[in-house]
């Protein structure tokens, strides 16, 4: 089974505040670091099963972007990669998604976030990364949704989970032993955000009392799970003084990649 990594630098649907897009090439610096070494806790080595790096897609502009992200997506699975990609705002998890459930039929999406991203439409964007999981629920892309870390579902939004009948596990309820199944496929969409502005500060909407770093890295190390693809989205560079957030976007990529790996065997 091969491993493939692709940068989306991409932010125009962001709401508050630009920069995702300038992470793809952060994420990978910091991967790359001599700070660490490239096992994961897991016992993998991707210093020895590297994976390969299919750059940063080109951004054009609105619409176009949308079916660009689908298309791009689509082909590396067509090559039968296990895909990882890197950076932008959580709007890029709408087509990225699209194009997994055409090879995936029976899709799941575990998605880690402060926010539910379920708003029918937010300041006028139906597209905007407040509403990715709206459109994906919508077009019946995936077979179960469940959400981990949220700590700011309106109304409105609770309104939504219910009507897509989403599994939510808010941070309020959050237990240390949480442990997941799932026997359908997995795509994993992780927003840093879901994790505490104390660990990950390089955010454009830092929402206290979210995931350590050591809970969000438990609850994929124990995922009872064959996951096909995941995003690291929202980090934003602009946010993060002390490079931090940068290491911890690295952790994650070894670790999800790692659990690639493990849960496929
Ligand atoms: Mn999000
Ligand atoms: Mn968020």
């Amino acid at each position: 089974m091969n491993l493939a990594l692709i940068g989306i630098p991409w932010d125009e649907n962001s709401s508050f505040m630009r920069g995702a897009s300038e992470a793809p090439s952060l994420i990978r610096a910091a991967f790359a670091s001599e700070s660490a070494n490239l096992w994961s806790e897991t016992g993998i080595d991707f210093g020895a099963t590297p994976i390969f790096d299919a750059g940063d897609l080109e951004p054009v502009s609105g619409a176009a972007m949308i079916s660009r992200i689908a298309e791009s997506i689509e082909a590396l699975l067509d090559q039968d990669y296990r895909l990882i990609t890197l950076g932008g705002d959580h709007a890029i998890t709408y087509p990225v998604v699209k194009a997994f459930a055409k090879k995936y039929p029976r899709l799941s999406l575990l998605h880690f976030d402060a926010h539910p991203d379920i708003y029918d439409e937010f300041q006028g964007n139906r597209y905007s990364h407040a509403c990715p999981f709206a459109r994906i629920m919508e077009d019946g892309l995936v077979e179960r949704l469940v959400q981990v870390g949220i700590r700011t579902a309106t109304g409105h939004q609770r309104e939504q989970i219910e009507r897509f009948g989403v599994e939510v596990v808010e941070m309020k309820d959050f237990r240390d032993d949480l442990r997941l199944e799932f026997d359908t496929p997995v795509y994993i969409s992780f927003d840093i955000d879901g994790l505490d502005p104390a660990f990950a500060p390089g955010v454009s909407h830092r929402e206290p009392g979210g995931l350590s770093t050591r809970q969000a890295l438990s609850v994929i190390q124990r995922l009872e799970a064959d996951v096909v693809g995941a995003d690291i989205v929202e980090f934003n560079p602009r946010m993060d003084s002390t490079g931090m957030t940068a290491m911890v976007c690295a952790k994650l990529l070894r670790e999800i990649a790692a659990q690639m790996i493990v849960g496929s065997g």
